[in-house]
């Protein structure tokens, strides 16, 4: 089966994750813009960093035989330097509508400041105004009140909700996710938060309708490989295959194929890789004949 990691940041991850994601069946991945563990002091930072989400990272994938797209935005927690967000906001209508970009995201709350909700309503506003995919981020404390600020600043916002992805969900917060019509996205983690243990749960419970698997992996303690894995322990706790396919993979293609962004039919069959393509006059290799075969088939 093939697999989608909707949410994904590949930048801090290497080239032995993208092998074994292959080789897992990873078929695409989504990788949003996000913070990257340290506060950036200036614009240029994040003008280079979203450049390299639609450049570098996008060919590095493919180095490996898997589809990249990603979502830009503000992230939350760098949305309270207050100076920095209005520098910053105008470079996401520049990026969002380039080649490759699903989503506005990953945007939403950390700690529910006005900060943040002054560049998270800036940034739904754009979106519902040019009809594109919203990836938001939803509070590690606070999550159920932030999840429920979200879902009505989107509406205010007029986001569509088929075209709202909330992420980081829990057991308290799906059913106000689904309720008001969003994609229910929840993230595995391998110690906290969400387990595939729970996940499991979840799915028998509400079953696989705009419930979306995720990763999240980034440069903490994550797994790359947490949509295979927790697929695996669905039909190991006989839910049906079908439920399996919808939310490791079905549902967030038919979530963020809505940005026209994405290819359905060439990513069915295997991306063919050839390493010896260069990026800029860079490449993966050092030094290794470069593999030029059809991706890892599953
Ligand atoms: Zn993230």
């Amino acid at each position: 089966m093939n697999y989608f990691d909707p949410h994904i940041h590949m930048t801090s991850r290497t080239t032995d994750d993208y092998e074994a994601m292959a080789k897992a069946g990873i078929r695409a991945v989504i990788e949003p813009a996000f913070w990257v563990g340290q506060p950036r002091t200036q614009v240029g930072s994040y003008l280079d960093y979203f450049s390299s989400l639609v450049g570098w990272e996008r060919f590095r994938a493919a180095q490996f035989g898997i589809h990249h797209f990603c979502a830009i935005g503000l992230n939350a927690k760098e949305a309270n330097n207050e100076a920095l967000a209005k520098e910053v906001l105008p470079l996401v209508p520049r990026f969002a509508m380039k080649e490759g970009v699903v989503a506005v995201g990953e945007i939403g709350f950390d700690e529910i400041t006005k900060a943040e909700e002054m560049a998270f309503a800036w940034q739904m506003d754009f979106a519902a105004k040019n009809d594109l995919v919203v990836m938001v981020h939803s509070p590690h404390r606070d999550k159920k009140r932030g999840i429920i600020r979200s879902l009505d600043l989107a509406a205010e916002c007029k986001v569509a909700m088929a075209k709202l992805i909330i992420d980081h969900n829990n057991e308290e917060t799906v059913q106000s996710t689904l309720d008001r019509g969003a994609w229910a996205a929840f993230t595995i983690y391998p110690h906290t938060k969400m387990g595939s243990e729970r996940m499991c749960e979840l799915v028998k419970k509400y079953g696989p309708k705009r419930i979306i698997v995720d990763s999240s992996a980034d440069w903490g303690i994550s797994d790359p490989l947490a949509v295979p894995k927790t697929a695996q322990m669905m039909r190991e706790r006989g839910i049906p295959e079908k439920h399996v396919e919808l939310t490791c993979w079905q549902n967030a293609l038919d979530a963020y194929a809505q940005s026209g962004q994405i290819d359905v039919a060439a990513l069915q069959k295997p991306m063919s890789i050839d390493q010896s393509q260069t990026f800029n006059d860079n490449s993966v290799l050092r030094g290794q004949t470069p593999k030029t075969a059809a991706g890892v088939p599953n």
